[in-house]
């Protein structure tokens, strides 16, 4: 079994010379962010990782959370991880320091959340979803609440969750039917939630849920949602627990991956819930949730693809098998071109994906703290824009990257001893939950392309044209290849916006048929966008003559394979995406199967 590393390295570059991390560091509120401390940081949160939580990853999976009539038992040795998870202060990185967070940029977090779910996903759910919840008060919940909870949350004492899915309400929220009923100071809350992460556990005394429910007289449809606080036991008003609250875990799902994190189904006949800000506006507080917890589900996909290469190439090296195409000696299997390609698949598009996460990171990070009003917004609309491709391309890729991962292992991958079919079973619920990767689509092309008329993405072609102009520069000779694939990739983003914006009010079939392959086809390029600036850094390290020059020779030809065998495919995808809906339209639903 191979021990999980955190990448350090790469995780440094990316922060360093792609994501702005200086830049991030003159921000109000962040002068004690310089290098030394963040290396500090990602060092220990690395060997907590490596020394904590990877242990218990397969133990967990086979073990797996029970339910008990007394509540959700989390597997073996979660409760001491979590202890200690506390004790390191780790859940407080991000959080404003007057509720006791350490206040840290969310691109610092974001390297620490890698390392953590990388080592473990299940475990790394908990704080994830608590993490959503905290947002979601901060920005929209009363003083009241935000005295009770936040601090409790922000220390770790207490979780949070996100209860919104109801069996008739996945996808489509606007079906969310639990009803709240105002009672004098708070609302009594009634329905069933399904698949809500971390619904109950032993983990900590208390557990905050954060629950969408309508009004009586509500409006149908997202208009009449509401949010609500409803905690597993109520909170006194010296802040000590009170009496137990309506609202228990009638079971939990068995699953394909995270078995170690329990989805519950949660009964609320009558609890007591506090509105958090106004009636009826719920669902654009829980879009505050959602876009935290969608950046960090494609953070997922970056985490799990990194676990899966790492075990993959430890296998790859010592696996001895078939023999050498020139000198014909019995070989380790990473000396053959097929084994190589693969990890180069997954090497190249893990660093790209991290790349991409890491600048999206630092953008929050501006879009909340830079001092000019213009360049706030000018970086909300870009994370806006980007949300959905980290979560829907970066998710996407996870996966193949998992399915390589079993794939290097040959039979050995298929089994569960490796660790290789973990990963991908893990990996395959990221696609899924925070919206599935149609739902990102749909929103990339209908919400955050069509709605602006194009302007967001168009100033981000802008972004990439005057890079295009530094790919150019003399002294780039080697790549030269890859400004190509990247301005074919560009091309390929400028033809499909130009489609959308001209067939979306007209024919929402043809924008939407090919709203996926265009959210890969902005995945690819934007990756690509990372890895040739990331090229062009390490050329100038080296020449230089910077000391790490393995580290950027690899950079620059690991950037060059991704442009030949993944950025490569971004005519195509153009191609599929402005072909419109002529070819995914054409069957009647009784053509399907011609049985
Ligand atoms: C392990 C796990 C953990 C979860 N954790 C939570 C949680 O903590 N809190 C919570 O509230 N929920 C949670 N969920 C629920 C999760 O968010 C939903 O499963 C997800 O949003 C999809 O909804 P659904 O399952 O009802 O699928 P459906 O909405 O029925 O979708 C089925 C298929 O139809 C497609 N589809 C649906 N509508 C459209 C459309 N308009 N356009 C194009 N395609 C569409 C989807 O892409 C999908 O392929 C969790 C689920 C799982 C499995």
């Amino acid at each position: 079994m191979s021990t999980y590393v955190a990448p350090l390295k790469d995780m440094k570059f990316v922060l360093n010379e792609l994501a702005g991390l200086a830049q991030v560091a003159r921000l109000p509120g962040y002068a004690d962010v310089t290098p030394d401390t963040v290396e500090a940081i990602l060092e220990e949160a690395g060997k907590f990782a490596s020394g904590v939580l990877d242990p218990l990853n397969h133990s967990g999976d086979r073990e797996g959370a029970h339910w008990t009539q007394a509540g959700v038992k989390t597997p073996r040795g979660f409760r001491e991880a979590y202890r200690q998870y506390i004790e390191g202060g780790w859940p407080t990185l991000p959080f404003q320091p007057e509720w006791g967070g350490q206040g840290l940029p969310k691109l610092v977090a974001t390297a620490v959340e890698e390392t953590l779910t990388s080592s473990n996903m299940s475990f790394s759910l908990c704080p994830l979803l608590t993490q959503g919840a905290i947002h979601a008060l901060e920005l929209c919940g009363s003083e009241t609440l935000k005295k009770t909870f936040m601090g409790k949350m922000i220390a770790g004492a207490w979780t949070g969750t996100m209860n919104l899915t109801e069996p008739q309400a996945g996808s489509d929220l606007a079906l969310v039917r639990s009803r709240a009923v105002a009672k004098g100071d708070h609302y009594l809350i009634s329905g069933q939630k399904i698949f809500i992460t971390y619904g109950d556990h032993d983990l900590t005394d208390n557990i905050v849920h954060l629950v969408l429910a309508r009004t009586p007289d509500a409006p149908e449809g997202v208009k009449g949602i509401s949010l609500f606080v409803v905690p597993k036991f109520l909170v006194k008003s010296d802040g000590s627990l009170g009496e137990r609250n309506r609202a228990t875990c009638a079971s939990i799902e068995h699953k394909l991956g995270i078995h170690a994190s329990p989805t519950a189904v949660m009964v609320f006949d009558n609890a007591v819930g506090y509105l958090v800000g106004e009636e009826n506006k719920g669902l654009s507080y829980m879009f505050v949730m959602m876009n935290a917890a969608r950046f960090s589900v494609g953070l997922e996909g970056v985490a799990i693809a990194e676990r899966a290469f790492q075990r993959a190439l430890a296998y790859a090296r010592d696996r001895v098998q078939g023999k050498d195409l020139t000198g014909g000696r019995t070989v380790p299997i990473i000396q053959h071109p097929d084994v190589r390609r693969m990890l180069m698949l997954m090497k190249s598009q893990t660093e790209a994906a991290r790349a991409l996460a890491y600048f999206v990171a630092g953008a929050m990070d501006a879009a909340a703290r830079h001092p000019d009003k213009d360049s706030r917004a000018r970086n909300q609309a870009f994370v806006d824009l980007m949300i959905p491709v980290v979560k829907g391309w970066s998710t996407e890729s996870g996966i193949e990257v998992a399915s390589m991962g079993v794939q290097i292992h040959g039979g050995m991958g298929f089994v569960e001893e490796t660790g290789a079919a973990q990963h991908l079973r893990d990996a395959r619920i990221t696609t899924i939950y925070e919206g599935t990767t149609g739902i990102q689509a749909n929103d990339l092309v209908g919400r955050k392309i069509a709605r602006d008329g194009g302007t967001t993405v168009k100033g981000w072609l802008g972004v990439l044209q005057q890079f295009d102009g530094e790919l150019a520069n003399p002294g780039t000779a080697e790549l030269q290849g890859l400004r190509a694939a990247l301005a074919a990739g560009a091309k390929g983003v400028a033809q499909c916006v130009e489609y959308v914006l001209a067939t979306v009010g007209k024919d929402p079939n043809a924008a939407l048929s090919g709203a996926v392959p265009f959210l890969k086809l902005m995945g690819i390029t934007a990756g690509g966008w990372q890895m040739a600036r990331a090229a062009l850094v390490a050329q100038r390290k080296l020449a230089a003559g910077d000391g790490e020059s393995k580290f950027y020779a690899a950079k620059i030809a690991t950037a060059c394979f991704y442009a030949e065998h993944v950025l490569s495919q971004a005519p195509g995808l153009a191609a599929t995406v402005t072909g419109g809906a002529a070819a995914v339209m054409a069957l009647e639903e009784e053509q399907f199967l011609a049985a």
